[in-house]
């Protein structure tokens, strides 16, 4: 039956009443005179008891309730015996969860009994054709694999557990170890030093002098906005041994490594900014630099651990450092996007190259060329303090863009 209607679905088949049903409050209202014969046909001798019948015949679904419970959400449909296991079905659809009940008849009256859950916000039941629909507003998205459907004798039951629930034990070693990941000290690397002046401007601008100056801004800028610690492998002109450098932040426990250098072209007109990060040249480009970069090992005293920096060392070296290498790049990214930004210069990308001073390192590890001495406009920028400063505070929001990105993902 259905309301306000004269149709009587008896056993699949429509039967018509000579008046229709009322509906009111929930009730439907039946005409008994001409529903009795009709329910008398349907189930044998039906008696009336004080003149009136329960309504609702058939209905095996009495009410539904969502209860708050220590892990999460339960929601029980009380029935009137078990479903078959096919009958039922969940699925989501953006901030519902629907229950698909094939074969059930709700009890009109009062359907949805009590709702007291930080997860639901609303039941709203649905009497189908040959089914009940019953939907569930959530307040939160929940994954479809988290839910979990099961059948007691008398109810059908549908879990949600909440989020996490994580002892105060297990959150205080995940910040232990959060803490050892956390980018609290900073490596800054200027180029060159002391007996090697690294490349040289037409002018006569050292580099070891310009990247010196850029890295103690740099410095400065960090130590003034972030709470980190900054150590530099060098503070004033003074040589350092390439394996010297990456051992010194090795040894510090330093979580990332910025190398500053300046670069060179042998044609004057190339200009613009280059970051790298360790691996295989992939082009005669970036092998020139490298090469020339590496190539200060001459000035070293004593024999240098590198040796020949061929191919496969480079590798290998890479391979070692395999779980710094996408942190490395995407570092190298943020680096080349800032720098560009601030200064203006032509960002000539991220690249890959083996540098000795990145061989080794145990930490995320950039090198930055800067701009080119070989041009005499840049060579006068790199010069120039303010252009100096500005350089340093692109570097200093992409170290703000990698920490916010890298350690917001580590729980
Ligand atoms: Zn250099």
């Amino acid at each position: 039956m259905t309301a306000f209607n004269p149709f009587v679905l008896v056993n699949s088949r429509v039967v018509q009443m000579p008046i229709a049903t009322r509906y009111e409050e929930g009730d439907i209202w039946v005409p008994v005179k001409f529903f009795m014969p009709i329910l008398r046909r349907a189930l044998g001798s039906v008696q009336p008891t004080n003149g009136d019948i329960q309504p609702g015949a058939g209905v095996n679904l009495f009410g539904v309730s969502v209860e708050e419970k220590a892990n999460g959400t339960l929601i029980r449909v009380s029935t009137g015996g078990r479903f078959k296991a096919s009958s039922l079905s969940t699925r989501f659809s953006k901030r519902w969860l629907y229950l698909d009940i094939l074969g059930g008849k709700l009890q009109q009256n009062s359907f949805v009994k009590s709702i007291s859950s930080s997860e639901v916000r609303e039941v709203v039941p649905v009497q189908l054709q040959e089914m009940v629909q019953l939907s569930f507003h959530l307040k939160r998205s929940v994954a479809e694999k988290n839910i979990q459907l099961s059948q007691q004798q008398n109810e059908i039951w549908i879990s949600i557990p909440s989020k996490k629930v994580v002892s105060a034990d297990v959150i205080r070693k995940l910040q232990e170890e959060q803490k050892k990941w956390r980018i609290d000290k900073i490596v800054i690397d200027p180029g060159h030093g002391g007996r090697d002046p690294g490349t040289s401007g037409p002018r006569g601008v050292h580099e070891k002098d310009v990247v010196l100056a850029i890295s103690k801004k740099l410095k400065k800028i960090i130590e003034r906005n972030m709470n980190v610690k900054v150590l530099m492998t060098r503070e004033k002109d003074e040589y350092i041994a390439l394996e010297d450098r990456t051992r010194f932040a090795n040894k510090n426990e330093g979580k990332l490594f910025i190398s500053i250098h300046a670069n060179w072209n042998r044609n004057a007109a190339v200009d613009g900014a280059t970051t790298y990060f360790l691996g295989l040249a992939r082009s005669d480009e970036s092998l020139e630099i490298s090469q020339r970069e590496n190539a200060v090992i001459k000035y070293d005293d004593r024999p240098s651990s590198f040796g020949q920096m061929n191919d496969e060392k480079i590798i290998l070296a890479t391979m070692a450092q395999n779980s710094y290498n996408k942190e490395s790049q995407d570092f190298a990214g943020m680096i080349q996007k800032h720098v560009s930004s601030r200064t203006k210069l032509r960002n000539r990308g991220v690249k890959q190259a083996g540098f000795y001073v990145m061989v080794g390192a145990s930490m995320p590890n950039v090198l930055i060329e800067t701009a080119f001495m070989s041009n005499k406009r840049e060579e006068k920028l790199l010069k120039s303090s303010s252009f100096q400063e500005k350089v340093a505070r692109g570097i200093f929001d992409s170290i703000k863009s990698f920490k916010r990105k890298y350690e917001s993902t580590m729980y």
